[in-house]
């Protein structure tokens, strides 16, 4: 039987009731589809900040490395906001993927029918089957690119740069168009290509790769009108792919439109098969330790674990399909409606589980 090694970062605040969550659906899945899974925790964040004085320990790179993917729930919170700026628990989350070079960042934007009513976007504008893929480069561009202050004829100023190489967008491009082959075969590269000489050679780089995948049908689309179209026709995107600043505004953009933040995974992956999948949102000390906080985000990141990193597609697919059926009649608090049953955390990643 095959055995899968996972490291487990649970993190801070609510992190560790929702990767409790999750590890119980994933071990319910490998009970169901023949194979194992190993758990090795490891600290992360503030908790780490208080066991090693350090937000990401050597230790805990050495046991992702050793792991065939990363679970993680989420860092920080008000005990750690004195530690100095390089020291707080977010550092944690860029160090760990710069130790585990993940260059491109997937995040899916959906919508449950259940939940349709609380995205703010008009129904007949979601339509019957919103499903986005956003492919975010993560450790290029302007957040890594030379930055600094001078002064001109006495003028303080300041700059950051934009700068990629062909290399760079060529492997997170490579990721974006496999994703489109594993999807409905449609790609929409996002840039700035009529102001930005870095844009024209993201825009050049995508059609030279595109010559690779032939089946998969490649759209341009300038960043400002990318971002008015995910609010006005959203279902015309399947794959979008983009470079870290613009992804970074974009996928929130889009996962706005699903209309809960315990609600949505995400990926990081490098150019093997190892990822980290982990929750879009963050450690919630609001409602830490209360066993009220939403699993179903950290959840559905296994499933994405299952597929990109694991070659399990259907007992990911299981993972979703019962997280979509849950939500027909159990809520968490934060996505609660009249008429369902109001459920804990720990009682929803009990009863997903039953559906699996
Ligand atoms: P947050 O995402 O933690 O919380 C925002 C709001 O959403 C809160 O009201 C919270 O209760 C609610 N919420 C979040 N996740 C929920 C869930 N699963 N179920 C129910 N409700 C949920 O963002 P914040 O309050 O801005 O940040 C809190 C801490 O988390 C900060 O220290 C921040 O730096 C950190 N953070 C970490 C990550 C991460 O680990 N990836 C991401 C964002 C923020």
């Amino acid at each position: 039987m095959t055995t899968y090694k996972i490291a487990l970062l649970k993190g801070d605040g609510i992190g560790p009731e929702i990767v409790d969550q999750a590890v119980k659906v994933l071990d319910k899945t490998a009970d169901k589809f023949g194979f194992a899974v190993e758990y090795d925790p490891a600290d992360i964040g503030g908790i780490a900040i208080d066991n090693y004085g350090e937000p990401l320990p050597q230790v805990t790179v050495d046991k992702c490395k050793a792991a065939d993917s990363v679970i993680l729930g989420a860092v920080g919170g008000p005990k750690w906001d004195s530690q100095p700026a390089n020291n707080r628990p977010e550092k944690g989350l860029l160090k760990i993927r710069e130790a585990l070079g993940l260059f491109a960042n997937l995040r899916p934007a959906v919508i449950f029918e259940p939940l349709k009513k609380a995205s703010p976007i008009k129904d007949e504008i979601i339509g019957d089957n919103l499903d986005i893929m956003i492919v975010r480069e993560l450790t290029g561009g302007i957040y890594f690119g030379e930055r600094g202050r001078l002064e001109e004829n006495g003028v303080p100023a300041a700059y950051d740069t934009e700068k990629y190489s062909v290399p760079e967008i060529e492997r997170i491009v490579k990721v974006a168009f496999d994703m489109a082959m594993k999807r409905n075969k449609k790609l929409t590269s996002v840039d700035k290509a009529n102001v930005l000489e870095s844009s024209r050679l993201w825009r050049e780089t995508v059609n030279r790769i595109s010559a690779d995948y032939p089946e998969v049908q490649v759209n341009h689309m300038y960043v400002d009108n990318c971002a008015m179209q995910l609010v006005r026709n959203p279902g015309q995107f399947d794959v979008i792919v983009t470079s870290n600043i613009f992804g970074d505004i974009l996928s929130d953009e889009a996962s706005m439109i699903s209309g809960s933040i315990g609600m949505l995974a995400s990926a990081s992956l490098s150019g093997g098969k190892r990822g980290l999948y982990e929750p879009i949102h963050g450690s919630a000390p609001d409602i830490a330790g209360q066993d009220i906080a939403n699993p179903l985000a950290t959840i559905l990141s296994v499933a994405m674990m299952l597929r990109y990193s694991l070659d399990q597609p259907q007992a990911a697919q299981a993972i979703e399909d019962a997280v979509a059926k849950a939500l027909t009649t159990h809520r968490t608090p934060d996505i609660y409606e009249e008429g369902k049953t109001k459920v804990t955390c720990s009682q929803m990643g009990d009863y997903v589980c039953t559906l699996i």
